[in-house]
């Protein structure tokens, strides 16, 4: 596995590799969530690279920035396990070198749900993957579904910006109660661990109800938050019941659509989706 961490040597690294090249993007902590990615990777692909990289321009908060989980060694070692071939780990002078001027600001699927609750988010989140996409020039590139609207937004810019790479999105990898694995998780106090779990709980009463032919959108949106409220540690951010394609709130369900929520225990905030088909 070799290990770059400029743009000219993940370059070099990948000259003439075999293709198809895929790309897992991640800010590294690694969990099972991620390794779902790289071994979808991993079996598809002649090639798989993989960033580790955490883009300060994708936080608002300083604070939460600062406190998000590090732990390159150890995140080395689980890539190495995993035959990972190429592993970024670029500086931020690399990704951002003095001057830097030139953004990505994607549109209309980036406003609702986290764009509203984090603005700039997505900004930072497309510029920094167009710069990942520009070093790596993979053919295929694995996202997770957790991050939904993250997939959307990508799959725009993608599309939008003729990147010519393959938008692929991997299912939630959850822990035995239901959670959504996330490098979050790890901020979680044991309170907060154990009352985590009814996120989860919450979408799959969505699902229940959809599937027992419930098409209000309210009712639905309704039974997800009064799951939750009944968790005293928590506290929620937004609960949404959207077209899964535009992130356009539905007052009825009259197809596919993605339930989707933000919501925190203490500092950490958490989010999950479920897609109602
Ligand atoms: P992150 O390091 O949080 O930026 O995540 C890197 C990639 O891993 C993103 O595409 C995430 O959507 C994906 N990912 C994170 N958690 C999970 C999970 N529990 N299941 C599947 N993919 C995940």
């Amino acid at each position: 596995m070799e290990v770059c961490t400029t743009i000219a040597d993940a370059r070099k690294a990948l000259e003439g590799a075999a293709g198809p090249i895929g790309a897992v993007l991640t800010m590294g902590a690694l969990h099972e969530g991620h390794l779902t990615l790289v071994r979808r990777a991993r079996e598809e692909c002649g090639t798989v690279a993989a960033s580790i990289y955490v883009n300060p321009t994708q936080f608002g908060d300083k604070n939460d920035l600062a406190a998000y989980p590090r732990g390159i060694q150890e995140d080395l070692h689980v890539l190495r396990d995993e035959g990972v071939d190429v592993v970024f780990i670029p500086t931020d002078a690399e990704m951002y070198p003095p001057g830097f001027d030139t953004w990505v600001e994607p549109g209309k699927v980036a406003e609702p749900l986290e764009g509203a609750l984090r603005p700039g988010h997505f900004k930072g989140v497309c510029t920094v993957v167009l710069k990942l996409f520009i070093t790596l020039r993979p053919d295929t590139s694995y996202f997770g579904q957790k991050d939904a609207q993250q997939v959307i937004v990508i799959r725009q810019m993608v599309e939008d910006l003729a990147l010519g790479v393959e938008v692929i999105a991997v299912p939630t990898a959850r822990d035995r109660d239901g959670l959504a694995l996330s490098s979050r998780n790890a901020k979680l106090n044991f309170a907060e661990r154990q009352a985590a779990p009814v996120l989860y709980r919450a979408l799959r009463l969505a699902e229940e109800l959809a599937l027992r032919g419930q098409r209000d959108g309210d009712i639905v949106r309704e039974a997800i938050q009064e799951c939750i409220w009944g968790e005293e540690l928590a506290d929620i951010d937004y609960v949404s019941i959207a077209d899964p394609k535009t992130l356009q709130e539905l007052t009825t369900i009259d197809r596919p659509a993605l339930a989707s929520l933000a919501v925190r225990f203490g500092d950490t905030r958490l989010i999950d989706n479920v897609l109602l088909d």
